[in-house]
């Protein structure tokens, strides 16, 4: 009897070191997309992210009615659509990439570039203020997320392998944006 009471309570102990250590976890915000390296990343605490306010900020139940099943599965449940799958892989036309839950400005054109990676992939955000970098931990990997800056809609993820100026490439899901062509441009 007493060596389960003694289970127990290590079982409880374990259970309490694991709680407390994932919701004080440090994780990394950017705050200069155009950086090389870490440095200009800022620690805050993971609960501080969560309750980072957007410009916009809507109920679960809302974004389901205002976007497709599809949609809300990679942009509201951080999913990832399927490679070389998405209707902006091979789009080759001049305009901008907005975010497709909230209209906001997130790539351009001019910045899009064939990684062959099977999903857009662009050296730089539309601007700085456009997307938010989180350190991401998920399926025991390291990567950084790609958010949304004006609603906290999932994106996709940044890597360093990608071409100059900046060496970086966001890897974003199509079905997350929409394409706001420019007819200025057309035919050039
Ligand atoms: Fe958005």
């Amino acid at each position: 009897m007493k060596k389960y009471i003694i289970f127990l309570l290590a079982s409880l102990l374990i259970l309490l070191f694991f709680f407390s250590s994932e919701s004080g976890k440090s994780i990394l915000v950017n705050i200069s997309h155009k950086s090389d390296s870490l440095k200009n990343y800022r620690e805050v605490k993971k609960a501080e992210v969560i309750e980072m306010k957007y410009q916009i900020n809507k109920h679960d139940s809302e974004w389901e009615k205002e976007l497709t099943p599809e949609q809300y599965k990679v942009l509201r449940e951080r999913g990832t659509e399927q490679q070389f799958s998405g209707k902006f892989y091979k789009n080759h036309e001049t305009g901008d990439y907005i975010c497709a839950a909230c209209g906001n400005l997130l790539f351009k054109s001019d910045t899009k570039y064939n990684s062959g990676s099977g999903w857009p992939s662009y050296w730089e955000p539309a601007a700085d203020s456009s997307v938010v970098l989180v350190e991401d931990n998920s399926f025991g990997m390291t990567r950084t997320e790609v958010i949304c800056a004006r609603c906290g809609s999932h994106l996709g993820h940044v890597f360093d392998d990608g071409p100059n100026p900046t060496g970086k490439r966001y890897c974003i899901n199509s079905i997350s944006m929409e394409f706001d062509k420019d007819t200025a441009k057309k035919g050039k």
